[in-house]
């Protein structure tokens, strides 16, 4: 087994034993002779992973009948686009700006109508969940991120929108927490933080609006097309749909998502609070909104930054350079993580704060 602990943004993390059955099914898929992906996607034992798939992520998620789920591809920055190109039809849309996520939502959906900026944290460079929300009377859709994966910030409740339906960007924490799906029109995701590899995107889409959607698109950004062939009007993400089945039966035996958010509220406590309790580390997202999935954090010099992660790095912990755009550090622990591997994260941050100089 691998002595490195992965706290990647993503591509994340996946679970050891989702990897494991992939390699021992990789070569024979359920006694087919052949590789999963060399398979065709209508044949009967791929329509069973696809069908399973769906199944199992409509009982653990308790989605309801008047909903699709839709694996697409494009990742979750399609979805950007393709949600104003089918629904904004040149009216109002409120999106809500936390950070460089919403941003690129926003960009796109200016293409296609009016975007109300309803709220932003941008004045604190997004360090926070803005709490004083101006939603338009006549929106089509409000849009929120309910992660943003570089800020480390996250939604601890939604907010209401009335009649609006609330489209929400979930890439980085779906599956991580209870959730009610009839709260929203889309929840839509990338797989790769949470759910599976990338080059697959779980989009779940009240049934209303996939009926509503404009009628003049090309076939491949049309929501009615992907929903009314089940995923499959062209050749699938085979692979990537296979691996989330995988991750849904590794849920599934952890407990379910009850489960999943109790040991996501341990990790990221213990990460927190060791960042806390430390002179060295501070934290750069707002106490209230700070995220399970995403801990961002810095230390009081760059100097010291880069040495943390050079010998971080050396230990086996990797990834956790913060982005690019923002700098710092960043620990992303996904579900996949397991609490072990925060433990050690832990252990190895307080080594090194006893050798440094800080005073
Ligand atoms: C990673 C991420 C994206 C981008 O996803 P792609 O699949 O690369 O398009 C969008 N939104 C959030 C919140 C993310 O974390």
């Amino acid at each position: 087994m691998s002595t490195k602990h992965n706290f990647y943004a993503g591509p994340a993390i996946l679970p050891h034993d989702v990897l494991k059955k992939a390699q021992e099914e990789l070569l024979d898929f359920n006694g087919s002779g052949l590789s999963i992906m060399e398979i065709s996607h209508r044949s009967k034992d791929f329509d069973q992973v696809v069908t399973t798939a769906e199944s199992k992520i409509r009982n653990l998620l308790g989605i309801p009948e008047n909903y699709s789920v839709l694996f697409l591809q494009g990742g979750a920055s399609l979805q950007f686009g393709m949600i104003p190109m089918n629904l904004l039809k040149g009216g109002t849309a409120d999106y809500i700006n936390t950070g460089s996520w919403a941003k690129k939502a926003i960009k796109e959906a200016k293409l296609f109508g009016i975007v109300n900026i309803a709220a932003s944290s941008e004045d604190k460079n997004f360090s926070y969940i803005p709490k004083n929300i101006h939603f338009s009377p006549n929106a089509v859709y409000a849009h929120i991120t309910s992660n943003e994966t570089i800020g480390g910030i996250q939604w601890k409740t939604f907010p209401d929108t009335g009649n609006t339906p609330l489209f929400v960007d979930m890439s980085s924490d779906i599956f991580s927490r209870k959730l009610t799906v009839s709260d929203f029109g889309i929840i839509y995701a990338g797989a790769q933080k949470n759910i599976g590899p990338a080059g697959v995107t779980l989009v779940i889409i009240r049934n209303d609006l996939v009926d509503s959607g404009a009628d003049n698109l090309t076939s491949m950004l049309s929501y009615r097309t992907h929903a009314e062939k089940h995923s499959l009007y062209n050749t699938p993400p085979c692979f990537g749909i296979y691996i989330i089945k995988l991750v849904m039966d590794w849920i599934e035996q952890q407990g379910g998502i009850q489960a999943i958010e109790s040991t996501n509220e341990k990790k990221a406590a213990l990460l927190y609070e060791s960042i806390d309790n430390s002179s060295l580390y501070q934290g750069t997202a707002a106490v209230q909104d700070r995220s399970t999935m995403n801990v961002t954090f810095r230390l009081t010099s760059e100097e010291l930054e880069s040495q943390f992660i050079k010998e971080a790095t050396e230990a086996g912990f990797m990834g956790l350079k913060g982005h690019r755009s923002v700098g710092g550090c960043r620990a992303s622990i996904y579900n996949a993580m397991p609490l072990e591997g925060v433990e050690k994260l832990v252990e190895f941050m307080k080594s090194f704060e006893k050798k440094s100089p800080v005073d």
